[in-house]
């Protein structure tokens, strides 16, 4: 990667840990375990299908759950395309109603609208303006034939925290299941499934220093849901596909260093948090979007008073950030997650969101403040008539 580059976009990608890719090498060529899993005929078969349970395990002990009740998939996204479709198709006779909200990752939420085309019915929750949606709204929204609620842990371009606890506490209450998009949540937060009332949680693998391409959802036993990749019948029935061996136990390694690395990941990312916000605190008109009492630390979205967000990004070349807003043909869309937490579409559109991971030194947060300092100081100043 270009050395001048500084980059704050955890969010959207980590790069891949040095162990973690170490492992990944030795499941690849001849020498390594290459075999296919499935393979129950030989030893290089088993070897595989170790290596994989391996991973099953480490995954699971990061959320708390048992290691039978991990399916892999190719991401988050497919793992959250699986959790709604599969359980909605699968328990139609039940009711058609799904709950999610409004600020979900565009995987739940073309999903759903996708449902929608099929007969069932969506009710997307607002949520509040620190981006978390409240318990008693959800309550409100349930109905006699609601089957499914999904909503996610932490929020992609806020590090907004919902309370999964007491949300799903509502859930379960009321007789339907519960789905969480933990793709941002996993070694960041505490996650228990042996505790808290979840019955389908999407985790991914690239946002934890794992590879891109591979993923899991878990499935709390006797949840039923219908399968979308029909196959060999791997994976319980429920994803059918030759497994991909390097991927997996490149993904059982990055949760097995997530979890030895929670703490000191979290008092990192606060440390960066605190460096950037305090190298900033002589700029007036800059504003956290949300509220960073209830966000995690390693995520932080700033509006900016006074410019366009495209030019800010333009002005700050060599810092790696994201915009959340989407470009068209004719024009670009604010992110639609600030402006459903109520921002004005200027304000939304003049909004960066920096993400801080593992890697982020002291150094690359001193050198990325000084370019915002002078990227707004040469777009702040009034143009001479
Ligand atoms: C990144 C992300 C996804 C998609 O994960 P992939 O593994 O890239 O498919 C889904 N949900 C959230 C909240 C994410 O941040």
């Amino acid at each position: 990667m270009n050395t001048s580059l500084i980059y704050l976009d955890y969010a959207a990608t980590t790069p891949v840990d040095p162990q973690v890719a170490e492992v990944m090498a030795r499941h690849l060529t001849r020498e390594g375990t290459f075999a296919n899993p499935a393979s129950r005929s030989h030893m290089a078969g088993w070897m595989a299908e170790q290596a994989v349970e391996g991973a099953r395990r480490q995954v699971s002990d990061l959320i708390g759950a048992d290691p039978r009740e991990i399916v892999w998939t190719s991401g988050a996204t497919e793992a959250d395309n699986l959790a709604l479709t599969g359980y909605m198709r699968a328990n139609r006779a039940r009711g058609r109603h799904l709950v999610t909200s409004a600020i979900e990752h565009k995987a739940v939420l073309d999903t759903a609208a996708m449902l929608e085309q099929e007969g069932f019915e969506v009710t997307r929750l607002t949520p509040r303006a620190d981006g978390r949606i409240d318990p008693a709204d959800l309550q409100a929204a349930l109905r006699p034939d609601t089957v499914l609620v999904s909503l996610m842990a932490v929020n992609n371009e806020l590090g907004s925290i919902n309370d999964i606890t007491a949300l799903g506490r509502v859930v379960r209450d009321h007789g339907a299941a519960f789905h969480v998009d933990a793709a941002q949540a996993a070694g960041r937060l505490e996650l228990d499934m042996a505790e808290q009332p979840i019955d389908l949680l999407s985790l991914s693998g690239h946002k934890v220093y794992g590879p891109k391409g591979i993923g899991a959802l878990h499935v709390r036993r006797g949840i039923r849901l219908e399968a979308l990749i029909h196959g060999g019948g791997h994976e319980r029935g429920m994803r059918s596909g030759t497994l991909a061996t390097h991927q997996i136990v490149g993904m059982g390694q990055a949760f097995a260093l997530a979890a030895d690395a929670i703490e000191q990941d979290r008092r990192h990312a606060e440390a960066m948090r605190k460096r950037l916000l305090s190298s900033l605190s002589d700029q007036d008109g800059i504003h956290i979007n949300g509220d960073g009492n209830v966000s995690v630390p390693n995520i932080l979205s700033l509006g900016f008073d006074g410019v366009d967000g495209e030019a800010l990004l333009m002005a700050l070349r060599d810092v790696a950030v994201s915009t959340g807003s989407a470009c068209n043909s004719a024009s670009v869309d604010p992110s639609y997650v600030l402006t459903e937490i109520g921002l004005p579409r200027e304000r939304a559109l003049a909004s960066l969101r920096f993400s801080f991971g593992r890697f982020t030194t002291p150094e690359e947060i001193d050198r990325a403040g000084e370019a915002l300092q002078q990227a707004l100081a040469s777009l702040r100043q009034p143009t001479s008539a």
